[in-house]
């Protein structure tokens, strides 16, 4: 579903542009030189727009300073206190995220708006299931689909009074099941482009679970115009969970895919040590291409015949292919070092 387009810096969100990658750094904001070198490493894994706690008035004077040393936008997250909104609208920040919720009385949120016209940047109106008003609360007993939605109807009066439409809505639950329901009404209801993902989604293991669950739903449907998989773990496992997502689902182009088998009595090597040794190589390689490792000759190359360069593994020795067809037989220890070299080859 096409929404309206909204700029983040240079980055377009929504108005039928690629579905943009996200997270939000995990170091303290205070810490310049780790934000930095933490936003640096995600920018270089695929990360299109970073997000930053800006919970007092010293971190909003390291926004200027971050931003010489980054190359994507930056986006400051306030809560309770709408001067650190003014203010890091001020210090060059690329996009706000609010919770007006937590903002207070309405010509609080006014304010924002003004800054924010002012320097033409969006406003990310994020509301999540834990921040619904009382009133709401006490109406719904439960902060459930309904009480999410109302939420963000109440949320959006101001804005549409003051005619701001510089927006990016965002309704995020801990169910995913309640996520693809509030998003499908939102993108119903509203022009507004989309942040996505499942919140509080708990530890790696269970969080890219939980994430996919109502992210593949959402996209596969065409909703959702920017994806954070937040996870209780390194924001570089977000990025790479996002990555991965994207490139699943056929909506992003990025680099190599590996497809392993899942290994059975028939295999004769280590084959999860190779699998993780050519992931590790085709970090360096940028090509979008599609790598198999088949733990054995005999299914190897036809199961992976979509594949554009593989291995399938025999009594502790390989055969290399390239489209299906084998092109020489190896020992295990040599398997990794030439596959990557015919990959190489082809470049
Ligand atoms: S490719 Fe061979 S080793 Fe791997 S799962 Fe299939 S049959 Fe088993």
């Amino acid at each position: 579903m096409k929404t309206m387009l909204v700029f983040v810096g240079a980055v377009q969100i929504g108005g039928g542009a690629p579905v943009r990658i996200q997270s939000m750094t995990k170091c303290k904001t205070e810490n310049i030189k780790a934000v930095i070198r933490e936003i640096n490493g995600l920018e270089k894994a695929g990360c299109e727009i970073i997000r930053v706690a800006v919970p007092n008035q010293s971190v909003v004077k390291n926004i200027p300073i971050i931003k010489t040393k980054i190359n994507i936008p930056l986006v400051a997250d306030i809560h309770f206190d709408h001067r650190l909104a003014i203010e890091s609208i001020k210090a060059g920040a690329d996009k706000i995220r609010i919770n007006p919720g937590n903002i207070g009385a309405d010509y609080k949120v006014r304010e924002i708006i003004e800054a924010a016209k002012n320097k033409n940047i969006p406003i990310r109106i994020g509301v999540n299931a834990g921040s619904i008003s009382k009133s709401i609360l006490s109406k719904y007993k439960n902060p459930n689909v309904k009480a999410i939605l109302e939420s963000i109807k109440q949320n959006l009066k101001i804005f549409e009074k003051k005619d701001f439409q510089n927006l990016v809505l965002s309704a995020k639950t801990a169910n995913p099941i309640e996520t693809v329901e509030v998003y499908q009404r939102l993108a119903e209801i509203y022009p507004y482009p989309l942040h996505i993902g499942v919140t509080e989604a708990g530890l790696p293991f269970d969080g890219v679970i939980r994430n996919t669950a109502a992210i593949a739903i959402l996209l596969n449907k065409g909703i959702g115009d920017t994806i954070r998989v937040s996870l209780t773990g390194p924001s570089l496992l977000e990025v790479e969970a996002a990555k991965e997502i994207l490139s699943s689902l056929g909506k992003r182009k990025s680099g190599p895919t590996l497809i392993s088998c899942p290994t059975c009595g028939r295999c004769d090597v280590n084959i999860v040590k190779i699998a993780r040794q050519v992931k590790k190589q085709l970090e360096n390689i940028k090509l979008p291409i599609k790598v198999a490792v088949m733990g054995c000759v005999v299914n190897g190359p036809g199961e992976a015949c979509s594949a554009d360069y593989g291995i399938a593994c025999g009594k502790r020795s390989g055969i290399l292919f390239r489209k299906g067809k084998i092109v020489k037989k190896s020992q295990e220890e040599n398997l990794v070092s030439e596959l990557i070299a015919l990959i190489q080859e082809q470049r």
